[in-house]
């Protein structure tokens, strides 16, 4: 089951530049939000945020109603999890990869049955993880945060170092954990047709600002103002 995170008035400074500035966006409960937003918006930082990777001068998050900033970061990412841009995967064979994080947490976790939820073929666990496919890689790296069994999965442009088919079949591996699992998906992508094919909400962010949130429908019909209709055409 997934929870609801809400962001509010997130702010974060790197010296003396504000990269956000007073965010504030909702995640709902079992939907799959797409943060879209031109490149240096803030979108990595702003999941970086919600999962404690670095601490806001200002604003809190919340899941399911309780502030986030008083909670143990460790407990914290067990219940958001996070799968980033590059695979990033530890240990001598992927079942140690994939249950790398469970282990640290001590917990059980099933690497067969994790990478049938990932579509992958459980035989590849006995494998060194650098010989697999990046696509192949980023399965993995979905399945080590699945091992946690987290309510929220944020996803750090997934797909971005994929060729066009490992892309579809990440996107429809994300659609599949979100029906079945109910979990709430957060993926941050740069990609439109990415976002028309994933995504049940869209959230966009411009210059360390939220401009808006709506739904899929109300976003590419246009019905999303004129920030958004000028993202969508390319022209911001
Ligand atoms: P996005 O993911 O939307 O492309 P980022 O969140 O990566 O944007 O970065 C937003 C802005 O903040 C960029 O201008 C980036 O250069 C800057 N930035 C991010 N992290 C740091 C940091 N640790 N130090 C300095 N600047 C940073
Ligand atoms: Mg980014």
């Amino acid at each position: 089951m997934g929870l609801e995170v809400k962001i509010l008035g997130l702010r974060y400074t790197v010296g003396r530049v504000e990269i956000l500035k007073g965010v504030s966006a909702g995640f709902p409960e079992g939907e799959i939000t797409c943060v879209v937003g031109p490149s240096g918006a803030g979108k990595s930082t702003l999941l970086r945020a919600v999962n404690r990777l670095i601490e806001p001068a200002a604003g809190e998050v919340y899941l399911d109603g309780s502030p986030t900033s008083g909670m143990d970061p460790l407990l914290l990412r067990r219940r958001v999890g996070m799968v980033f841009q590059l695979p990033a995967l530890f240990g001598v064979t992927v079942e140690d990869a994939i249950l790398y994080g469970a282990r640290l947490a001590e917990k059980d976790a099933d690497a067969v049955r994790l990478l049938e939820m990932v579509g992958l073929d459980p035989l590849l666990g006995r494998k060194d993880p650098q010989t697999l496919s990046v696509g192949q890689q980023q399965r993995v790296s979905i399945a080590r945060a699945l091992a946690l069994e987290p309510e929220v999965l944020l996803t750090d442009e997934p797909t971005s170092a994929l060729d066009e088919a490992s892309r579809r079949r990440i996107e429809d591996l994300i659609r599949e954990l979100n029906t079945r699992l109910e979990l709430t998906i957060v993926l941050v992508s740069h990609a439109l047709d990415q976002v028309e094919r994933v995504a049940d909400r869209v959230v966009l962010l411009v210059a360390g600002r939220s401009e808006g949130e709506w739904s899929k429908e109300e976003f590419f019909s246009g019905e999303c103002g004129e920030r958004a209709r000028l993202f969508i055409s390319g022209r911001l």
